[in-house]
């Protein structure tokens, strides 16, 4: 409510959903809401990206250091993607129930969704909350969900929709696709031939889960609904036949070692309140009771924790802090006119992947340096601390050169150099800021003056 006790009160753009335990988390943006971090505008169809946004998500305090499952969910406009994640959304805030499909009449909020068929931007929103989880291991893990909204309409170009497509394949952990037009999406090779390039210099697949997700499906009879059928479905389109177009063939071998597991899920058709009634806003009751029954077999098949898959890149695992550098390198490579090369899609992926080692092994290094010299600690002898200063950047090169890199030996050298140049001068700046908490030495001057005025 407003203050001015006006009784007016704003009418939200988007219906935000506040959750009821875990809201404090957040409590300098109050309630969660979708952020949007890639955005294009349509004159010029460029890509930008918000890294005010970005960081104020994945460099919160409490899930920074912490790998990242990237969950993401791609497709048209207008496809059933924002109902998606809203669910999803639902299964993360009340997980331990079995009931977090919530009730009958609750209506369903989150990332905005609505009917109607007007045109929205193309970009990429994530959810402002990223979620801490405990999975089964006992390691921890930061849940990002992300909305990735394409232009696969005949306003945009192919290119809006590739980079899209190609940003969210790149960034994600799971990617759960609404389109299954591979052909037309990986046109040109653009995924395949980055994922060659990729195998060839770390010997492994480049992406891990892609999900095909088939909306109302309304052939249960064929291929039951779920994964089982969707299994058969997926086989049954891209079996490689002869008389194909030799591109389309080469496709569809490729996607299979681009990405670590493959699957496909039918959807039942939630029903025609859901698709027609524009006053529908998502109560469980409007919904058809088979898609309500596979939508609680979908999200756990995602979202469960011992199902939650981390972000990998060149065999390495992301953090919510890398995850920033990886999004600030690719962001570059798709603002110019052409889509890019593969090479140039590696290449940037192999220099984020060294700034972020970087980053992360000068955290560790500030880290230990500020629990022997930080703010609140005592002066210490030059010797002692010139001391902790090796020891602690010998462990921190140790740490850069243990992360599985990309781009070779020679390239990743060069990371090391900066690496060890921006070591040496945070040690300078430790150096002067001990230098100036020992007093005999910061008093020295004024002191002897002191004795010479009163000799
Ligand atoms: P988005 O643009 O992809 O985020 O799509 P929305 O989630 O906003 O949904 C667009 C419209 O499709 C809404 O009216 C939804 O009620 C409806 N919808 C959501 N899921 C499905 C589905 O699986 N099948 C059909 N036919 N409609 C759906
Ligand atoms: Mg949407």
């Amino acid at each position: 409510f407003s203050e001015g006790g006006s009784g007016v009160e704003e009418v939200p753009l988007r219906r935000t959903w506040v959750p009821p335990a875990r809201g404090e988390e957040l409590p300098e943006i109050g309630a969660a809401c979708p952020v949007q971090i890639v955005l294009t505008d349509d004159e010029e169809h460029q890509f930008e990206l918000d890294e005010g946004a970005l960081e104020s998500v994945l460099m919160q305090e409490h899930v920074r250091d912490l790998d990242v499952v990237v969950v993401s969910v791609a497709g048209a406009f207008r496809k059933g993607k924002s109902f998606l994640l809203d669910f999803m959304l639902r299964y993360m805030y009340n997980q331990k129930s079995n009931l977090w499909l919530g009730t009958d009449e609750d209506p369903l909020t989150g990332f905005s969704w609505r009917g109607g068929c007007e045109r929205e931007t193309t970009g990429i929103q994530v959810w402002s909350e990223v979620f801490v989880v405990d999975k089964p291991d006992g390691s921890k893990v930061a849940v990002l969900l992300v909305d990735t909204q394409g232009a696969f309409d005949s306003q945009s170009t192919i290119k809006d929709c590739a980079t899209v497509f190609a940003l969210s394949t790149m960034t994600s952990s799971v990617q759960v696709s609404l389109i299954l037009l591979i052909s037309k999406l990986m046109k040109g090779f653009l995924f395949t031939e980055y994922g060659r390039l990729a195998m060839e210099e770390i010997y492994r697949k480049p992406f891990q889960t892609l999900m095909f997700l088939i909306r109302d499906w309304s052939y249960p009879y064929e291929h039951p609904y779920g994964l089982e059928g969707g299994k058969r479905f997926l086989e049954k389109r891209l079996q490689v036949k002869q008389n194909q177009h030799e591109e389309l063939q080469n496709v569809r071998k490729h996607i299979h070692s681009c990405f670590s597991n493959i699957s496909c899920f039918l959807l039942p058709h939630p029903g025609l309140k859901v698709a027609t009634n524009p006053w529908f806003d998502g109560r469980l009751k409007d919904i058809d009771d088979d898609f309500k029954k596979e939508l609680e077999n979908l999200v756990p098949l995602l979202l469960s924790p011992e199902k939650l898959v981390v972000k990998e890149i060149g065999g390495s695992k992301v953090t919510c802090r890398d995850l920033v550098e990886y999004f600030k390198a690719y962001i570059k490579i798709y603002q110019g006119e052409e889509l890019p090369h593969p090479k140039s899609m590696l290449q940037a992926t192999a220099e984020a992947n060294n700034l972020a080692a970087v980053a992360g092994a000068k955290d560790s290094y500030n880290k230990s340096m500020e629990q022997v010299c930080g703010g609140d600690k005592p002066y210490i002898a030059p010797a002692d601390l010139e001391r902790s200063h090796e020891e602690f950047k010998q462990s921190s090169i140790k740490q850069f050169r243990a992360v599985k890199k990309m781009g070779g030996e020679e390239f990743c050298r060069r990371y090391q150099e900066q690496l060890e140049s921006e070591l040496d001068e945070a040690y300078a700046n430790f150096i002067k800021h001990n230098d100036s908490k020992n007093i005999f030495y910061a008093a020295r001057t004024p002191a002897t003056l002191f004795a010479v005025m009163f000799a």
